[in-house]
């Protein structure tokens, strides 16, 4: 019997990338999985195949984050989801992973991208944490995916830094809000994790990307999702309000 036998988890973004590999993860423990995306349905299935290919159980629920309604739309699948399949709406386990990076010189960062980066990474995520509130159980789990960008500088992503320093805000200020029902929130700093981008395909530019971290490699999807997981088990029941740096050491100078 898995860790996380019995539970139930929603992890965003799960088409592709970390929380692809989260999805899987947790299911591998056991746990129901909904696998999230904004609209490429066949991703997010993909995703739901490889849980069902190890003997785990998920489904796809698509929802665009960042525009109105987007929390509502995307609610009102996991609910119906989870009711079909488990005879009730309990969520165990939020991830809020689904992520937009920036990528653009400061200078010319506009209002409305500056926006689209909040809307996604921060005010949904917020929006995420408050509409779960009345389904995570005592003892629930809401993991943050923030990013190593948070403390170190790097100009072409200021706005999106920006938005990842939002999300660790969420986890300190939520954290002892929800503290006396014993739900834990804590944020996951990934360093330069190789999601299957086209970037990660050229050696060259892997090699300038692995000497970030002190393990002199980039990082796999499953390095996040393994911390993830332990996050999302009762053994991290005493950790609450942190950020974990998972960067290989990339913050260590
Ligand atoms: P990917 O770009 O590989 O995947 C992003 C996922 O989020 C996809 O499933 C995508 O689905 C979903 N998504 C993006 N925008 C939206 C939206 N508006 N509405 C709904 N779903 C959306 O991301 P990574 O795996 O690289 O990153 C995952 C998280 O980790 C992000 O929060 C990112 O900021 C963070 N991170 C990543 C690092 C890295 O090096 N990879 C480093 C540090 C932090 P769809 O395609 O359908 O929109």
């Amino acid at each position: 019997m898995g860790k996380l036998t019995g539970k139930t988890a929603l992890v965003t973004g799960s088409s592709r990338g970390i929380g692809r590999a989260t999805a899987i993860r947790l299911a591998r423990e056991g746990a129901l999985v909904a696998v999230h995306c904004s609209s490429n349905r066949e991703a997010a299935d993909e995703t739901v195949a490889a849980i069902e290919k190890e003997g785990g159980r998920g489904f796809s629920v698509l929802a665009e984050l960042g525009v109105p309604g987007d929390v509502h739309e995307l609610f009102l699948a996991l609910e119906r989801e989870l009711k079909e399949r488990t005879g009730s709406v309990t969520l165990d386990i939020l991830v809020n992973n689904a992520g937009v990076m920036g990528g653009v010189a400061p200078e010319d960062l506009t209002p409305e991208a500056f926006d689209r980066l909040f809307a996604v990474n921060a005010k949904a995520p917020y929006f995420l944490v408050q509409r779960a509130l009345d389904n995570l159980p005592d003892g629930g789990r809401i993991i943050n995916i923030s990013s190593g960008l948070t403390r170190v500088a790097n100009p072409q992503e200021v706005a999106y830094a920006m938005t990842k320093g939002a999300i660790d805000q969420l986890t300190l200020h939520f954290a002892k809000h929800l503290g006396p029902r014993g739900i834990t929130v804590n944020s996951v700093g990934p360093g330069i994790t190789d999601n299957g981008t086209p970037v990660f395909d050229d050696p060259e530019a892997v090699a300038a990307m692995a000497n970030y971290s002190v393990f002199g490699r980039v990082g796999e999807t499953r390095d996040i999702a393994d911390v993830v997981a332990f996050l999302a088990g009762d053994d991290s029941r005493w950790i609450t309000g942190s950020y974990l740096d998972a960067s290989g050491g990339t913050l260590l100078g």
